[in-house]
């Protein structure tokens, strides 16, 4: 019973924000800017989690295309842009969708390693499938991942805020489209409590040379530059 206690007391999920190909890949209809970078950094933490049984819950945007005319022209229903990238994606996962329901199987986090929820706004919260999880749910740290930091992972930090949980901002695994509304996101979370932490933290320097998923020009080159120097440090530790 104590132990049971203490393990949940210490328990940690990895929140996956729209981690879909229109946000992430250079082809997509909203890439995020330096997305190389974010997606070797979000493919580490997603091993990470992997090898230390995280459960992780994604978030999935999905729009109906609505015959053209729909409000957002990214992550439509049908469209490769709105699957999430593979490395995200674990076997054993269930998968919701958008549909106004609340309905949630008992002991879910016991049976799947993943939950899949889909959204059809910006803010995670105004789902009501997705509101009634992250307030239910008892963990001692919600790690955030994602896209993008002023907009849906900003909305996802302060509403996990505004239910009492703790949460930490994987800074260097979260994408975004507007580099000043990101920094202004960023300061707003911490302002308001969220830790912010960088993924080499959790889940160490990388030896992998590639992205290996998005195929374009930038993806597919060796490491570049700016990440050389930390691999060298972590060798000679
Ligand atoms: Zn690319």
């Amino acid at each position: 019973m104590i132990r049971a206690l203490l393990k949940r007391r210490r328990r940690q999920i990895l929140i996956d924000v729209s981690t879909q190909k229109d946000f992430f890949f250079a082809d997509g209809k909203a890439c995020i800017r330096n997305h190389r970078r974010v997606l070797s950094n979000l493919r580490r933490v997603l091993a990470w989690a992997r090898l230390k049984h995280i459960p992780v819950i994604s978030t999935c945007d999905s729009y109906p295309d609505n015959n053209g005319k729909s409000a957002v022209n990214y992550c439509l229903d049908g469209t490769t842009g709105q699957e999430k990238i593979h490395y995200t994606l674990l076997e054993n996962r269930i998968s919701f969708p958008a549909d106004g329901n609340t309905d949630l199987p008992r002991d879910m986090l016991k049976k799947y390693r993943q939950v899949i929820l889909h959204k059809r706004c910006i803010d995670p919260f105004s789902e009501p499938r997705i509101d009634r999880l992250l307030t239910e749910i008892n963990a001692t740290n919600f790690l955030l991942v994602g896209a993008s930091a002023e907009d849906t992972v900003q909305a996802m930090a302060l509403g996990l805020i505004q239910r009492g949980k703790n949460v930490t901002i994987i800074t260097d695994a979260i994408g975004s489209l507007n580099k000043k509304q990101s920094e202004l996101a960023i300061r707003k979370m911490k302002a308001k409590g969220a830790k912010l932490i960088e993924s080499k933290k959790l889940a160490g320097t990388t030896h992998l040379k590639k992205v290996g998923a998005c195929k374009c020009q930038t993806c597919s080159k060796q490491p570049d530059l700016a990440q050389a120097p930390v691999a060298t440090a972590a060798a000679h530790n």
